[in-house]
C-alpha cells in the first residue's frame, strides 16, 4: 500500500508542474503583458537606481557603496544574498525560488577612470575634476536587472510560477576582473539560462559571434626587478629596471609586425621609477593581449612572457608577471537571442523628447562626430559576421561557454560616442538613461517569463549550446590555480576621490532626479544645434 501511495504520489508531483507550466505557457501573452504594465509602475525607482549608482562612480573591485545600495533594495524584497562570492567583496548573488529553472540575470557595475561628468550637460564640466565617473553606462544595468527581478518576484508569488531568479553583478568589467573566477567558483554551476544587459544606443541582440567585433584577452602586469644607484656619479652599479620596460615596449612593436591582424594589444607603463638621479630598481607595465580564441590568445601571453622574459636578460634585471584579468570572446545563444528580439520588437524603443534629441545632437556636435540624435528605430537580429574582426572584450565571455547566455543591449545612451570616456557619462543620469533603462526591463522581464513558463525553449537553448557552439570548441579557462581576482586595485585611487565624491551622493528623500539635486537645466549646451 504504501508503496503505491509513494508513486502515486511522485506521479502526481511530476504531472502537476508540466500542467501548469502548459497553462501558464497559454497565458504567456497576458503575463508578459502584466510585466511590462509592473515595470512601468516602478519607473520612478528604476530612475533612482541610474542616478544614484550614477552618482556613487565607483572603480572596479571598489563598488562597495553601489552592491550595499542594490543589494539592500533586493533584501527588503525578500530576495536571498550571499556577499563575497567567488573571493570578490564586492560580488553577490541574490536568490529568489529554489525551484529550476534557474535563470540569472547578469550586468556590470564599475565605472571609468576620470570619466567624472555632469549629466545633461552636453561639453566636458566634470563633477569633481579627475575623478571617476560613469562614462561606460554600467550605472544602468542594475537598473534594468533590479526593476525585472522585482516585477517578476511579484508575478511568481501571484501566478504559481515555479524557478528561481538570481541577481550577479559584473564587479570591476572594466579589468576583465572577475568572470572567469566566478565561473571557477562554481557560481553558475546548477544555472540554466543567463540573461545579460549591457547599456548602448540601440535596442538589439545577437548570437553567436555577433557582429564580430568581440576579441577575448589576457590583461598581464610584468614586474621588473633591477638595482637602485646614483644615475650620475655611480650609474655602472645600477640595474635599470625602466630600461627593461622600454626594450619590451619596443621589442613588442616590432614584432606586431609579424603578428596576425586580428591581434590587438596595447599597454601603460603603470611605475616607471621615481626621479631621474635614482636609477629604477622597480619598474611595470601592463598589457592587454587581444586576438579571436583562445588558443591565439594563449599564444600571445606566451609570447609577452618570452619578451618580457628577453628584456630581462638584455638588462640584468628580474621579471615576474601577474594575470589580472582574462576573458573568452563572447558567444550567444541563438534560441534566446530569437526570445528575446520578439520581445524587443514588443516593447519597441523609447518615446525620446524633444529636450532628449537636442541634448543628442548638442553632444554629438560638440565632438564632431556624426549629428544624427537618439536612435529611433529596432535593430533586427542579424546573422552573425562571417569573419569576425575583433575589438573590445567582455568578460561575460567566459560565462557564455558555460551556460546559454544572451546579451541584451538596451537604448539609453547617444549613438557615436568615443566610448570610455566622460562624453558617454553625459547622457547617463538623464531620461535617456531613464526611459532606455526601463525599456530594457521589459524586455529582461519577458524574456524571463518565456523560460520559466516553456521548459522545452530551455531544453532547445541547451541543445543549441552543446550541439552547435561546443560541439568543437571546449572550455579552458585561462586562469592558473594561483591566480587571484585581482581585489586591491583601484583601492588608492577611490580612497582618494570618495570623500569628494560622497558631497554629490544623489539623495532621493530630497530630489525627485540627480539633476534636479545638481540644479542643472536641461538639456544644457553651448548652442542650439
Ligand atoms: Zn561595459
Amino acid at each position: 500500500m504504501r508503496k503505491f501511495y509513494v508513486v502515486g504520489y511522485l506521479a502526481a508531483v511530476l504531472i502537476v508542474p508540466v500542467g501548469l507550466h502548459a497553462q501558464q505557457a497559454g497565458q504567456l501573452p497576458v503575463l508578459k503583458q502584466e510585466a511590462a504594465a509592473e515595470v512601468d509602475k516602478l519607473q520612478a525607482l528604476t530612475q533612482q537606481m541610474v542616478d544614484e549608482i550614477f552618482s556613487f562612480s565607483e572603480l572596479g573591485f571598489q563598488e562597495y557603496e553601489t552592491s550595499r545600495y542594490v543589494t539592500g533594495i533586493l533584501e527588503k524584497n525578500a530576495f536571498h544574498v550571499e556577499h563575497g562570492i567567488a573571493g570578490v567583496p564586492t560580488a553577490w548573488v541574490a536568490t529568489y525560488g529554489s525551484e529550476k529553472p534557474v535563470i540569472v540575470f547578469i550586468t556590470d557595475i564599475d565605472c571609468i577612470p576620470r570619466a567624472s561628468q555632469k549629466p545633461g550637460v552636453a561639453y566636458h564640466d566634470p563633477i569633481v575634476e579627475g575623478a571617476p565617473g560613469h562614462g561606460e553606462g554600467h550605472n544602468s544595468g542594475m537598473a534594468v536587472n533590479v526593476t525585472a527581478a522585482l516585477v517578476l518576484k511579484r508575478l511568481m508569488d501571484e501566478h504559481h510560477i515555479a524557478g528561481t531568479i538570481k541577481i550577479i553583478p559584473g564587479v570591476a568589467e572594466e579589468l576583465l576582473g572577475t568572470k572567469a573566477f566566478y565561473v571557477r567558483a562554481g557560481v553558475f554551476r546548477d544555472v540554466d539560462i543567463v540573461l545579460g544587459a549591457h547599456v548602448e544606443s540601440e535596442f538589439s541582440t545577437s548570437y553567436g559571434t555577433g557582429n564580430g567585433e568581440w576579441s577575448g584577452l589576457v590583461s598581464v602586469q610584468y614586474f621588473f626587478h633591477g638595482k637602485a644607484a646614483h644615475a650620475a656619479s655611480a650609474p655602472w652599479e645600477g640595474r635599470s629596471a625602466l630600461d627593461a620596460v622600454e626594450l619590451m615596449d619596443a621589442g613588442w612593436d616590432f614584432r606586431r609586425e609579424h603578428l596576425r591582424p586580428a591581434q590587438r594589444s596595447h599597454r601603460v607603463i603603470i611605475n616607471g621609477g621615481d626621479q631621474p638621479n635614482v636609477v629604477p630598481s622597480e619598474a611595470a607595465v601592463w598589457y592587454y593581449f587581444r586576438e579571436l580564441d583562445y588558443p591565439h590568445i594563449k599564444d600571445l601571453y606566451e609570447l609577452g612572457n618570452t619578451m618580457a622574459e628577453s628584456a630581462a636578460k638584455m638588462t640584468a634585471t628580474t621579471v615576474d608577471h601577474k594575470l589580472v584579468g582574462s576573458a573568452w570572446p563572447p558567444y550567444l545563444n541563438k534560441v534566446i537571442a530569437e526570445t528575446q528580439q520578439k520581445n524587443i520588437d514588443a516593447v519597441g524603443m523609447p518615446k525620446w523628447s524633444e529636450a532628449d534629441q537636442t541634448l543628442a545632437k548638442a553632444l554629438q556636435k560638440e565632438l564632431g562626430a556624426k549629428v544624427e540624435g537618439l536612435k529611433e528605430k529596432i535593430e533586427p537580429l542579424s546573422e552573425p559576421a562571417k569573419k569576425p574582426t575583433g575589438g573590445g572584450s567582455d568578460d561575460i565571455g567566459d560565462i557564455s561557454w558555460n551556460v546559454p547566455m544572451v546579451y541584451l543591449m538596451y537604448p539609453a545612451n547617444i549613438p557615436n560616442l568615443p566610448g570610455h570616456s566622460w562624453a558617454n557619462g553625459v547622457a547617463m543620469a538623464t531620461p535617456i538613461a531613464h526611459k532606455g533603462s526601463t525599456a530594457g526591463a521589459k524586455v529582461q522581464a519577458m524574456t524571463a517569463l518565456d523560460f520559466l513558463l516553456q521548459p522545452q525553449l530551455v531544453q532547445q537553448a541547451w541543445e543549441y549550446f552543446r550541439n552547435v557552439q561546443t560541439k568543437d570548441v571546449h572550455y579552458e579557462t585561462f586562469l592558473s590555480p594561483d591566480d587571484r581576482p585581482a581585489v586591491e586595485m583601484n583601492k588608492e585611487k577611490m580612497e582618494k576621490f570618495a570623500p569628494q565624491l560622497k558631497k554629490y551622493y544623489y539623495d532621493p528623500e530630497r530630489f525627485k532626479t540627480y539633476l534636479e539635486q545638481l540644479g542643472i537645466p536641461y538639456p544644457t549646451a553651448r548652442t542650439k544645434p
